[in-house]
């Protein structure tokens, strides 16, 4: 509601003008050696939000040393320490919410709604993973051997982990990552994306403060070749936690297999093919509210987004007529006003890519609508939300990450044929369905191979603890963020 988000976004505004400053963090240290870089706004590219160097090869090594060192105390402290400063941490990022919020709206270009969305949800991930470590990591008693010696089985931290995160969920999913693997005993190298590493920065000086050693984190803002490919093929590393496109989670698996070692965790979170399917019994006016909600919400740059719409032959006039309607109605611009729906995508090349898509499909699907684009879009990197018609989902090579939503006609009979093309794509992240017939929704969620399933609802992401999520096949190892079993896979299994 406008009225309560007001005073909300006066606070942010006091922080708007601010410049930030960011960098490696090694033994609770800034590095300001390599250029700084400066950190501009996806909305507005002449706002400039501050400046963050990028760590180089050395720093590198040296971070590795670093947190190696501090493997062992942080993993013999007691799990309720380790859990109290995860604990703390989320009090801190409450404390600070307004200036993270406007980082991250200036950063990653998110509007101040999903700005608000991303902290809570990082904050959720730190206190859930604290109660789950307390619940399950550490020492338990087993038992009594014939010989009548109590035997205890014990979980701890695997080593270094590499943690390894996207720019679309830039404080929520890094710090996930971050905490989980800290939490179990790891000590941690984070590497955020190229594009959030401000926030990232302002996460991990907070984490510092919540009471995490020095020597058990350090942060290395950088790209995938000097800093992400480095860290997964050096033998320092115990670990990775990487959620991001299939394409790097695939060099990252390669990289991994090459060394000749022990057989090195990956937890990776990647892109999916989302589908949803909507049949003759769906309630019109809710399935097209929720497809434009799942295929445009955040720029279409959630890894949940709804990207093939199948619609049964029958409404598929009606619906694509009604979804025509509602695209001219929503609002793209500056996600700083209330009224906006659809915010900057995150950078050019990401717009340059989707453009390209955009035309392409001009020359190949019937073009279904294109919500307008406003004045002055040229000064950010906007995307206009657009829809097409297509024939089958085979017909798209990769993930388009962004606001573009394609439309396929199915008949009733062919509903078999549809749940094999979507299963064929290998991905496996998030379906939709829309239905009032409870055997068909039951027969589409037990065919087909995803991680996340929406019935009757927007096709809308994750909550912590409650709706944990992650994905199959192309789209995701698990196990599921925010979910109970996801700390297991940091901690190795000691019995003694
Ligand atoms: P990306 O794969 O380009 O980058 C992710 C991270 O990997 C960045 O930090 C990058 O610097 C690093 N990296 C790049 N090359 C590397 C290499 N060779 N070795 C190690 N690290 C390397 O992904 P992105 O564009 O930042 O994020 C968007 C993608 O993330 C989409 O595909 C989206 O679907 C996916 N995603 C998935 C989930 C999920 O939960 N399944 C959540 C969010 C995003």
């Amino acid at each position: 509601i406008e009225s309560e988000w007001r005073p909300f976004r006066e606070a942010v505004e006091g922080f708007m003008g601010r410049q930030w400053l960011g960098g490696p963090i090694i033994g609770g240290q800034l590095r300001q050696s390599g250029e700084p870089r400066a950190v501009t706004a996806p909305q507005d590219r002449r706002i400039q939000a501050g400046s963050v160097h990028w760590a180089g090869t050395e720093e590198v090594s040296e971070a590795l040393d670093q947190v190696g060192q501090g493997f062992a105390g942080w993993n013999a402290t007691p799990v309720d320490e380790r859990a109290g400063c995860l604990e703390r941490l989320g009090d801190l990022l409450e404390e600070n919410l307004a200036e993270l919020v406007a980082l991250c709206h200036l950063e990653a270009g998110k509007t101040i709604q999903d700005s608000i969305d991303e902290v809570r949800e990082a904050v959720d991930f730190c206190r859930y993973y604290a109660v789950q470590a307390r619940k399950g990591i550490g020492q338990t008693q087993l038992g009594t051997t014939f010989d009548g010696r109590e035997r205890q089985y014990r979980l701890e931290g695997r080593g270094v982990f590499a943690c390894i995160s996207p720019w679309n969920f830039p404080l929520a999913i890094f710090l996930g990552q971050v905490s989980a693997a800290l939490v179990t005993g790891n000590t941690v190298i984070a590497k955020p994306a190229e594009q959030t590493s401000l926030i990232a920065f302002r996460a991990i000086q907070l984490a510092l403060d919540a009471g995490i050693p020095a020597d058990a984190i350090a942060l290395l803002p950088g790209d995938g070749a000097t800093v992400g490919a480095p860290l997964t093929s050096d033998p320092r590393v115990a670990g990775v936690a990487f959620t991001g496109s299939t394409e790097t989670a695939q060099l990252i698996n390669r990289a991994l297999a090459k060394r000749d070692t022990e057989v090195v965790p990956l937890i990776a979170e990647t892109g999916g093919q989302n589908a949803m399917l909507i049949d003759s019994t769906s309630l019109p006016e809710q399935v097209v509210r929720d497809v434009v909600r799942s295929a445009f919400a955040s720029a279409g740059q959630r890894c949940s987004a709804l990207r093939v719409l199948y619609v049964q032959q029958d409404v598929a006039d009606r619906i694509t007529e009604m979804l025509r309607g509602a695209m001219q109605e929503q609002v793209v611009g500056d996600p700083s006003l209330h009224s906006t729906d659809v915010g900057p995508v995150i950078d050019t090349e990401a717009q340059q890519g989707l453009l390209n898509h955009i035309e392409k499909m001009k020359r190949s699907a019937r073009l279904i609508a294109q919500t307008p684009l406003p004045a002055n879009a040229g000064q950010g990197t906007f995307v206009a939300p657009t829809a097409f018609e297509i024939d089958d989902i085979a017909q798209l090579e990769r993930e388009q990450f962004g606001p573009i939503l394609h439309v396929v006609r199915y008949k009733a009979s062919d509903l078999d044929r549809v749940i094999d093309s979507i299963n064929a794509t290998g991905y496996g992240l998030t379906l939709g369905v829309h239905s009032r017939n409870e055997e068909t929704t039951r027969h589409i969620a037990h065919r087909v191979r995803v991680g996340n399933i929406y019935i009757n609802r927007d096709q809308v992401g994750a909550v912590v603890g409650v709706q944990p999520f992650g994905g199959q096949g192309l789209s995701g190892t698990g196990p599921k963020a925010g979910g109970p079993r996801y700390l297991l896979r940091f901690t190795r299994e000691v019995t003694l």
